[in-house]
């Protein structure tokens, strides 16, 4: 059952042909077999999930209408809050923390009868590349467990590459759920941003979070994206437009688009059996009738340098909110009971990891006077030449192709000593982040050693449609198609 798309779960639990109780319990089961290997899942709420879908089983007994993701199992990245349910952002100084919310992105799924089956590991806070950061230790990739299954959503892509879930949430601020789905064979999508809400989404950096699915296949992330996306009140950056069926993208003809091939996207650092991979997939869609052209986005290589001084910024800011006082942890140093600064100070060095508090330093000197202007002013000037990059690029073509990540997945232990090498490795996601504009990694053809590889499409703001319709047309061909990890298939049989 876990072999099968979203589409097909939600079809066949619509028809009567197979119970969302026995879908949900399959998902379990998997992850009871095989989890142990992965630590993808920080929190399985069984009893829950499976009366959830025990409600969904109801609803259909009833004769009531049944949801677009009817008995669907949703994994959640561990970021995003669900009312009742521990919820850390994979950080000590959440411990404990029950939401006593649904995210918006939670409420919707619910109301499409979707299952939400557990939460999943991640970096802190969303803080890394390669799920090393996790105050709960690191997720393992399902194709190889002695390396990283990218991040920061590692385990809600591993979820869904190891089947024990058909599709899951994650988050993305600067790749994080491109990377991952790159490293693990899945497809992975950031919506446009304010596309989905963020409302009970844990924030990093806001100017740049967005929530988006891992599925399967391109038409089951197209399906989760069209019941998480629209209109709320609730956060402020949220676009108001009319709700779409992204779906219908997927299979539309893509005879006579035009993709733009940036040269500063298969340059120094690109591994180049990736870029063989990336370009055969590429040639591919000429094949199927769409025009591939050179463009130039010259600020390509500040990305990196403009993407670390405001995501920090912002992150400094947004962290500062933890300080052991309405939740999570606190210090029991006594000598914190004496004065409200050390409390903050002893909670805040206990509960964050390395990398958060790397990062909170960072942008605390970069937002500090005197530095504000040389650094975070600047990073914004360059932030609006790089959004410039992607309109001129559009002007002549209609998405944007080029490699999801330089390299496939590292080994577990390779860069997390060289923070800088780790920052590279989101060379290729980064800018489409800090221009806004939607992007998704689908998979081509894996290295020689079995590793995957994905192909990464940029659009247009708001035109989530035509990257689905080329991202759907390149799977239609793609080799990697309906590959599983042996680890996963294994069980499967068991
Ligand atoms: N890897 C990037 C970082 O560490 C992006 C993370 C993300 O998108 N949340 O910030």
């Amino acid at each position: 059952m876990l072999d099968s798309s979203v589409t097909a779960i939600a079809a066949k639990v619509r028809a009567g042909e197979v119970s969302a109780e026995s879908v949900t319990a399959a998902a379990i089961a998997q992850i009871a077999a095989i989890d142990g290997r992965l630590n993808a899942f920080l929190h399985v709420p069984e009893q829950s999930a499976l009366a959830q879908a025990r409600a969904v089983d109801a609803k259909r007994a009833r004769g009531e209408a049944m949801g677009p993701l009817a008995g669907v199992p949703v994994a959640i990245k561990d970021a995003i809050c669900v009312r009742g349910v521990v919820t850390t952002a994979a950080s000590k100084i959440l411990a404990g923390y029950e939401p006593a919310y649904d995210a918006t992105v939670i409420e919707r799924l619910r109301a499409a009868d979707a299952v939400i089956l557990g939460k999943t590991n991640m970096d802190e806070f969303a803080m890394g590349s390669s799920s090393e950061n996790s105050a709960f230790g690191p997720t393992r990739n399902p194709w190889d467990v002695t390396r990283t299954p990218g991040g920061s959503s590692s385990g809600s892509a591993a979820a869904v590459a190891a089947r024990m879930a058909p599709c899951s949430l994650g988050s993305d601020t600067g790749g994080s759920i491109r990377q991952p789905a790159c490293l693990t064979g899945t497809v992975g999508l950031k919506p446009t941003y304010g596309r989905v809400s963020r409302y009970g989404l844990i924030a990093f950096a806001s100017s740049l979070d967005q929530i988006g699915p891992f599925a399967g296949d391109v038409r089951g992330a197209a399906r989760v994206l069209s019941v998480l996306s629209g209109h709320d009140p609730r956060d402020a950056t949220s676009l108001d437009v009319p709700p779409e069926d992204f779906e219908v993208a997927c299979g539309r003809s893509v005879r006579g688009l035009r993709i733009g091939v940036p040269g500063e996207y298969f340059a120094e650092g690109l591994d180049p059996e990736v870029a063989e991979s990336v370009r055969a997939a590429i040639r591919e869609l000429e094949a199927e009738g769409c025009v591939v052209k050179p463009v130039t986005m010259p600020h390509t290589l500040f990305a990196v340098a403009t993407y670390y001084v405001l995501a920090t910024a912002e992150a400094s800011s947004n962290l500062a909110r933890f300080d052991g006082v309405r939740f999570g942890l606190r210090t029991t140093d006594p000598a914190a009971a004496r004065d409200l600064r050390v409390m903050y100070g002893k909670t805040r060095d206990a509960g964050f990891g390395a990398e958060v508090k790397r990062r909170i330093l960072l942008g605390t000197f970069v937002l500090s006077a005197g530095y504000y202007d040389a650094y975070y002013i600047k990073a914004q000037k360059v932030r609006s030449l790089i959004r410039r990059d992607f309109d001129r690029a559009f002007e002549s073509v209609d998405v944007i192709c080029s490699p999801a990540s330089p390299t496939a997945a590292f080994r577990l232990g390779e860069k997390i000593d060289d923070p800088l090498a780790m920052y590279l490795n989101d060379i290729y996601t980064l800018p489409a982040s800090l221009a806004g504009v939607p992007a998704m990694s689908v998979p081509c053809a894996p290295t020689r050693a079995g590793l995957p590889v994905g192909l990464h499409i940029a659009a247009r703001a708001m035109d989530e449609a035509t990257m689905l319709a080329v991202a759907a047309a390149w799977e239609a061909r793609s080799p990697a198609r309906s590959l599983v990890p042996p680890l996963a298939a294994a069980a499967g049989k068991a």
